[in-house]
């Protein structure tokens, strides 16, 4: 059976099919991560001509039919082009790293709202310019907790018992790891284990003041990423960090 819908959904990627077509993947408000195929999309004539950039929020409608796993995209408009991203390098690689892990981490069909709407206080955040490394943390921590990859900080991941204010850390184990538990566990800095509580608790707008030391956000970064690695029993692909790591050798 063949369904007409229409959904808010940003475009997560868009790779290029045929001489006029493209295949976009979103994440929709309604039905979360979807394929579907805009076909002639690359001729100016075509109505979504323009229209179906990266990272763009759109009001798109969609044919789907049970059982197949492309939709086809039938007309779209614009909610959000996010101008202020697309003119600044370093909004737009931010915004592209961010995408990249939610491919990474988004697999399922099931709309989730909260998900949604991070998508777009992530890019509104962008949006406003620096900083942008606390959003970016902040916003993954957000996307692996709502992907069902929470990483634990009030407990301890191998005993159970209060933490206190330890900063060890076990990714295999899920997260913080209490003094009496220290064997197989790595010390990370405590800015860091605060900065996740902190981000738990916050919105993102409270996040972006937050300020760690010199690297500090990259080595954030980088234990997430090894935490999501060991979880999703995957690498994390990440084509736009090294894009970052250029802009950033330019300053
Ligand atoms: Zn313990």
């Amino acid at each position: 059976m063949q369904v007409r819908v229409t959904t808010p959904a940003f475009v997560l990627r868009r790779i290029r099919w045929s001489e006029s077509s493209l295949i976009l993947t979103l994440y929709s408000l309604d039905f979360g991560r979807i394929s579907a195929i805009a076909k002639g999309a690359l001729r100016p004539k075509s109505s979504f001509y323009g229209r179906v950039e990266l990272l763009s929020m759109l009001d798109i409608s969609l044919s789907r039919r049970e059982g197949r796993e492309l939709d086809t995209a039938t007309e779209t408009t614009v909610i959000n082009h996010y101008e202020s991203i697309r003119v600044n390098p370093d909004a737009f690689v931010y915004s592209c790293i961010f995408i990249e892990w939610l491919l990474n981490l988004i697999t399922g069909s099931e709309p989730s709202h909260p998900m949604f709407h991070l998508i777009s206080g992530i890019l509104d955040n962008f949006s406003a310019g620096t900083p942008f490394w606390p959003v970016l943390c902040s916003g993954i921590e957000k996307a692996l907790r709502l992907s069902g990859f929470a990483m634990e900080i009030d407990r301890c991941t191998l005993c159970g018992g209060d933490p206190g204010d330890s900063s060890l850390w076990n990714a295999i184990s899920g997260g913080i790891v209490c003094r009496n538990c220290s064997e197989n566990s790595e010390r990370i800095p405590p800015g860091i284990i605060a900065f996740i509580r902190k981000s738990r608790k916050s919105r993102l707008d409270e996040v972006r003041k937050l300020k760690l030391w010199q690297g500090g956000y990259r080595q954030c970064f980088d234990i997430m990423r090894k935490f999501a690695e060991v979880h999703l029993e995957k690498r994390i692909k990440l084509k736009s960090l090294s894009v970052l790591e250029a802009l950033e050798d330019d300053y």
